[in-house]
């Protein structure tokens, strides 16, 4: 089983998918963590987000078992991926990292659940099942600034508003049609996972029938 979570940055897609990787034993891949590895690597060697030819190089070299430094979670990481995850030439190569996650699933794993921003509409089109989870922008900023800090200023929550949103619009996300869509704005995390769980479990009942 394939299951595609997509949506913007803080709106819990991560959590969703952590939640149904280890409750139907699927392997899981954070997709953003490689578009965020080869932007760390870049920040490191000094490489501009418009060097096509050296992100490619890097891309190409991405080892999918070393994403654990810690400075990929850092917002000057994320400010960099959404730069270089408008080049097509590297969406192209790290798409077939992703595809190449999926192919390659073996015992004691059922499957794969993906995280991302297009594993539903270009990674894993025929994903069995495909969750559109999103949030408002204020939420979302509100949560990935708990996540960072406890005490900050109002002037670095407003600056974190401001990173979302134009992480938004260079993102540009979009659902795949056959999505379900999950809007944990008004939402505890928890129930917002249990929801996807009861999709999922519904899906496998059909399945079964
Ligand atoms: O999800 P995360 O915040 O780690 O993603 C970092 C950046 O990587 C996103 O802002 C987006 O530009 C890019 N990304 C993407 N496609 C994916 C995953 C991430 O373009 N499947």
């Amino acid at each position: 089983m394939i299951i595609a979570v997509d949506g913007p940055a803080g709106a819990g897609k991560g959590t969703i998918a952590s939640y149904l990787a280890n409750y139907y034993e699927l392997k899981h891949l954070d997709t953003g963590l490689l578009y965020r590895a080869v932007a760390l690597k870049a920040l490191r060697e000094n490489i501009a987000n418009d060097d096509p030819v050296s992100l490619v190089r890097i891309a190409l070299n991405l080892d999918l078992d070393q994403l654990k430094d810690p400075d990929l979670r850092l917002e000057s990481t994320a400010s960099m991926a959404s730069q270089i995850a408008v080049l097509p030439e590297v969406r192209e190569i790290l798409t077939r990292h992703m595809r190449f996650f999926c192919q390659h699933i073996s015992k004691p794993f059922n499957g794969a659940v993906l995280d991302g921003r297009d594993i539903g509409t270009v990674v894993c089109p025929d994903a069995h099942l495909k969750f559109f989870v999103t949030a408002r922008p204020e939420i979302r900023a509100q949560r990935r600034l708990k996540e960072m800090q406890e005490h900050q200023t109002q002037n670095q929550q407003e600056s974190y508003l401001e990173k979302i949103n134009e992480r938004d619009q260079r993102d540009r996300i979009v659902a795949a049609e056959d999505a379900y869509t999950i809007d944990t704005s008004d939402m505890n995390i928890k129930d917002a996972c249990e929801y996807a769980g009861k999709i999922v479990e519904e899906y496998m009942k059909n399945l079964a029938a």
